[in-house]
């Protein structure tokens, strides 16, 4: 058995890497256990930073084919997905030397194989590439396994038509499709019909629920909804699918609708995008006392403790958002809990969420619907960007920020925002809700003009009845 290790983290994405980087830093020797060769899990190589390259590719071509409204004139404008592709592979490839590089120079020591558990404080790695397996002795483990795509039953992401693909495959995609179906409105559903639908794609999204993006709050889903038909995303909401059938040419989704009508749609790809599984299987965990829930989540306390004495679970692979700085907290929560410094648990009601969709929508905190139902004497505020200078100057009309806030004290229970730089703009109202501002805080502090986070101000000047603009 080799060197005895404080920690032996097995997963490197943003929960594992960052987790022991931190616990290195707190004196823990540790070591990350990956299987894939490169560190940084799906949110550098399948998920965050290759979906938001190509995002930003087709914000650039959005803006270069507006150009004319504004006097600028750009003949030609053409995409080459080709070059995207590759652009975006730059990206995450540097990115990916860099965590690499943030673990050699933090003293990890970094095992390439499948880890697994292997009885009380210790891991097993087997190495595919080398047929060998090394076992680890540790004082702590930290499972940031993370999770898959889902697939439905009616059809697998290996179909050899290749036509059926889940959130890895269509980032591989050699060309843009002339159409794409995708099974899914949530997140990433959203975010590909956006991506796919400005790069020239005819596209249908199927919902089972009555909205796109049902976590989200309905005042944006609805916006959001209104403003992807416009650029002329075909939705069906409240969609139930029968039957996927992949030909040759192309692929056939069968669903009943919202009025219970059995429809078909076409397309030469289909995107199965209706959420994750965690990767919790086969990896020791019916050896320990871990509680492990009947879709495969990992059962934890505020800690990230499991029932096992020296087992944390954190990330994707536990029922928290599933969210890349999300499972970076949990980390960081863990391995100081590991080492004794007592942090405090993390409040998932500050934590951001973004859609980098075209517009973007941002939230933190409770939805209106939430806030009532959780009981509070709910009052809503909202700031149209149609009265901001600076969104005017942008183009970038559509949307608003909105806060729900309690109506006695100005709380803020959560806040919403759909429109231009929503996912940069909610840094302040995160920073205000952890820092348990009230909205008369934020309507005390001067913000500059013109920017796009005076919206942030209006708002909550609606909210503190203080309002000039609103
Ligand atoms: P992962 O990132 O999944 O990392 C787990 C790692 O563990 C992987 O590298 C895996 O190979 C490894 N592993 C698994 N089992 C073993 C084993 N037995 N032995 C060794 N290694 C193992 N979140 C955001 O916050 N913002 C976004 O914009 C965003 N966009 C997304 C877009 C897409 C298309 C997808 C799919 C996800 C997106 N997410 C986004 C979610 C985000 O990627 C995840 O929440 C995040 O990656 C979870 O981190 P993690 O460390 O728990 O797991
Ligand atoms: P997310 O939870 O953000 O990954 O999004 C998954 C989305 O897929 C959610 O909006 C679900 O309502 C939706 N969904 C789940 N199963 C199906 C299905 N069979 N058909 C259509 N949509 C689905």
């Amino acid at each position: 058995m080799s060197t005895a290790y404080d920690l032996v983290v097995i997963g490197a994405g943003p929960g594992g890497y960052v987790a022991a980087a931190r616990a290195a830093a707190l004196g823990l020797k540790t070591a990350l256990v990956e299987k894939d060769d490169a560190l940084g899990g799906t949110c550098l190589h399948r998920g965050c930073i290759p979906t938001k390259a190509l995002l930003h590719a087709a914000d650039l071509y959005g803006e270069m084919r507006q150009a004319r409204h504004i006097g600028i004139e750009a003949e030609g404008v053409r995409v080459d997905w080709r070059k995207v592709q590759r652009s975006k592979q730059r990206i995450v490839d540097t990115n990916a030397g860099g965590v690499r590089h943030l673990m050699s120079t933090r003293g990890v020591d970094v095992h390439q194989g499948f880890g697994m558990l292997d009885g009380p404080g210790r891991v097993r790695v087997r190495s595919g590439k080398e047929k060998k397996a090394a076992t680890l002795a540790t004082r702590n483990v930290l499972l940031a396994v993370g999770s898959t795509p889902r697939a439905l039953p009616m059809a697998s992401f290996d179909h050899p038509s290749g036509r059926v693909v889940g959130s890895d495959g269509i980032l591989r995609l050699g060309e843009i499709p002339g159409s794409l179906v995708i099974i899914g409105g949530g997140v990433i559903g959203v975010e590909f019909a956006s991506l796919f639908v400005r790069f020239g794609a005819q596209v249908t999204v199927l919902e089972a629920a009555e909205r796109l993006l049902p976590a989200a709050d309905a005042d944006c889903s609805l916006q959001l909804q209104r403003q992807l038909a416009k650029q002329g995303v075909r939705i069906h909401t409240g969609a139930r699918v029968g039957d996927i059938s992949p030909r040759k040419q192309g692929v056939t989704v069968g669903f009943t609708d919202a009025g219970g009508k059995q429809l078909t749609c076409e397309g030469d790809i289909v995107l199965v995008a209706v959420g994750r599984a965690p990767l919790t299987q086969g990896i020791g965990l019916e050896q320990t006392q871990a509680r492990v829930d009947d879709r495969g989540y990992v059962r934890v306390n505020g800690w990230m403790q499991t029932e096992q004495d020296g087992l944390y679970a954190i990330g994707d692979c536990v029922e928290t958002p599933w969210l890349a700085h999300v499972a970076s907290a949990e980390g960081i929560i863990a391995v100081e809990q590991m080492a004794g410094r007592q942090p405090a648990a993390l409040n998932y009601d500050h934590i951001p969420s973004c859609v980098y969709s075209d517009p973007p929508v941002a939230q933190c905190g409770l939805t209106q619907q939430q806030a009532a139902e959780a009981g509070h004497d709910v009052k809503t505020s909202v700031f149209p960007f149609a009265r901001s200078g600076k969104a005017s100057i942008l183009g970038k009309k559509e949307g608003f920020v909105k806060f729900v806030t309690e109506a006695r004290y100005g709380e803020i229970l959560g806040v919403h925002i759909i429109g231009p730089q929503a996912t940069e703009l909610i840094a302040e109202p995160a920073f205000a809700m952890q820092l348990e501002a009230t909205v008369e805080d934020i309507a005390r502090s001067v913000h500059a003009h013109p920017t796009l986070y005076e919206s942030i101000y209006e708002a909550a000047a609606i909210a503190a009845d203080r309002a000039i603009h609103g």
